[in-house]
């Protein structure tokens, strides 16, 4: 007899079909200490919700006061629905709606007429088995599995729902994010065991100290949140306060004492954040200035005269972080061919997603080599979008990639170093790499920056000058420097239409381009009709949402193709 097996309630209104179902059982070993009969939906309702749950349910498909779509369907606006797995059982006639019920939440069906003893009770234990695997993986990917705390996703799923039933019904509530304070050293000092320790630990603090109706989450690392449902701002500060005190505690490790404190950063609706995702923000530049007030401490974001510069500082911390835990990330976006829309190239476009926003790739860039992380950075970018390349290949054979290369980049000769190394590493061929400098770029030291396109021109790479036309270089000096692209700035197409003298400029530029014996790439094409414009320009190669979206996390060049033409919705 199997354990888990306790109970089995059957819910039939026919007489003579109860008794069949308990002779079928009688039958087999089916290891139930407890059967009920039930002969309504309402009594199976109360039986399914009211009171302890079965190990599993055969419930009849149709009963005097209801079907049983009726009941799964009562189920599963209520928190009883999942409390265990459901078979119907059905005439012959009733197949088809039957497989409506699963849709619905049921865990299988089975028909009247071809019952045996062992089709019924093996029905029943993979019912079982199948319920609790589900129940598994449903926890799994709902809550922290160290912790038990409800994940990010949850969480961040709680505070949505939370955020639009208070803008509807007019509630308060508020939003704490905690972070405890020099974490990192418990894990170096005392070992990873002793830091997930403590990480039970706050958790189950941090229970104690709320109420049933507030939730906890786990956000990662050692980042936790809370929501305050219904909660004036006044008793948010209490409950921030005594958080503060309840989880400043020290904790017993193998005869050390580990000292555990928390900052907290505090946000409340209503306030001017429009959407939770900026409530979240709001909570954790909350949290930061926790932090740099010297932790151990709750800031109230109302209270804490934040704004935007001192978000330019805090990315300045957090992008370091992300570089080096490997959370950026690469979006790439396809360059075609204008005769034949053939594949030409991927673009790689670095994002990176925090607080769930994308933060615009420029400010990433800027501070990346305003902290001088620019080698650390493009070696990351140079082996990531190399080894995918790699990966297009072998799909789609002489594929190019585009790469932008930033300001100082293009003056130093370690970079041009950098980039061969890894071709070298990698096994690409540098004919299929093009490096994308901007105009502006080159200015500051225009004769270095042409040693440096030099030597990665005769290592073989392509050179493009990226967002033609934007800066003030001359058609001259470009046509001394050693590239063979030139790419077209976006807003010469995506203003097309509202002025006409841009035909004018492409052409000349895109006619002068060919004569230096380049070629031109079109950014911007958003249409089709931007598309046969540039066509009749003359352009070579189409960048834009019309040709295809930046795609992230592409596993092969399948799943680039298959997802390029959906629009991310990544503000890519
Ligand atoms: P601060 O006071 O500025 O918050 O300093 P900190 O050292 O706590 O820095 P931070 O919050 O950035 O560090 C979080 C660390 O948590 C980083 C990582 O090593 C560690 N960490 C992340 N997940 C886990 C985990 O599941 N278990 C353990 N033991 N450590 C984790
Ligand atoms: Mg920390």
């Amino acid at each position: 007899m199997s354990e888990e097996m306790t109970s089995l309630l059957i819910v039939e209104d026919n007489p003579a079909d109860m008794t069949l179902y308990l002779r079928l059982l009688e039958d087999v070993e089916h290891g139930f200490e407890h059967v009920e009969c039930l002969s309504t939906i309402k009594s199976a309702k109360k039986s399914l919700i009211g009171k302890p749950p079965p190990t599993c349910c055969l419930l009849d498909y149709n009963l005097p006061d209801g079907s049983a779509l009726s009941l799964l369907e009562s189920l599963q606006s209520d928190k009883g629905f999942s409390a265990c797995p459901i078979i119907i059982i059905t005439g012959q006639e009733d197949t088809k709606s039957a497989v409506r019920l699963l849709k619905l939440g049921a865990q299988d069906y089975i028909v009247k007429d071809e019952l045996t003893p062992t089709t019924l009770l093996r029905t029943i234990r993979n019912a079982v088995n199948q319920w609790k695997l589900n129940k598994q993986l449903e926890q799994m990917a709902l809550y922290d599995s160290l912790t038990g705390l409800t994940n990010r996703g949850l969480f961040l799923e709680k505070l949505d729902q939370t955020f639009n039933e208070s803008a509807r019904y007019k509630h308060h509530f508020g939003l704490m994010v905690v972070d405890l304070d020099k974490f990192k050293s418990i894990n170096d000092i005392y070992g990873h065991q002793a830091g997930d320790y403590v990480l039970q630990m706050v958790a189950k603090k941090l229970l104690g100290a709320l109420r049933s109706s507030d939730v906890a989450g786990r956000l990662g690392g050692d980042e936790f949140a809370i929501l305050l449902p219904e909660t004036c701002e006044k008793s948010a500060h209490i409950v921030a306060k005594k958080l503060v005190a309840t989880l400043s505690f020290d904790i017993t490790w193998k005869n050390s004492i580990i000292p555990v404190s928390p900052s907290i950063g505090v946000a409340m609706y209503p306030s001017k954040a429009q959407s939770y995702k900026k409530l979240m923000r709001e909570a954790d530049m909350a949290l930061y200035r926790a932090k740099h007030k010297g932790r151990c401490q709750y800031v109230a974001y109302n209270e804490c005269g934040l704004d935007e510069e001192d978000e330019s500082e805090r990315l300045k911390d957090l992008i370091p972080k992300a570089l080096q835990n490997g959370k950026l990330q690469i979006a790439f976006q396809a360059i075609v061919d204008v005769d034949n829309t053939d594949f030409y190239a991927v673009e790689a476009l670095t994002r990176w997603q925090h607080e769930g926003r994308w933060v615009n790739p420029i400010e990433v860039i800027n501070i990346v080599m305003e902290l001088g992380l620019d080698m650390e950075f493009h070696s990351w970018l140079l082996t990531q979008s190399l080894l995918k390349l790699k990966t297009f290949q072998k799909d789609k054979p002489g594929l190019k990639l585009c790469l932008n290369l930033p300001a100082n980049v293009c003056h130093n000769f370690n970079f041009t170093n950098l980039i061969e190394k890894a071709c070298e590493q990698y096994n690409v061929d540098s004919h299929d790499v093009i490096l994308e400098v901007t105009e502006t770029h080159l200015m500051p030291q225009p004769e270095k920056a042409r040693e440096c396109l030099e030597l990665l021109v005769n290592a073989g790479f392509n050179v493009a000058i990226d967002d033609f036309g934007t800066g003030f270089s001359s058609m001259e000096y470009i046509a001394d420097l050693p590239c063979n692209i030139l790419k077209i700035d976006k807003k010469f197409f995506l203003e097309l239409e509202q002025n006409p003298r841009n035909y004018k400029i492409i052409d000349a530029i895109s006619s002068l381009a060919h004569s230096l014996g380049m070629k031109v790439i079109a950014e911007g094409i958003e249409t089709k009709s931007l598309s046969l414009a540039a066509r009749d320009l003359k352009c070579d190669y189409l960048q834009g949402y019309h040709l295809g979206f930046p795609v992230i996390d592409c596993e092969d060049w399948q799943d680039f193709i298959s997802r390029s033409n959906t629009n991310p919705n990544t503000d890519a």
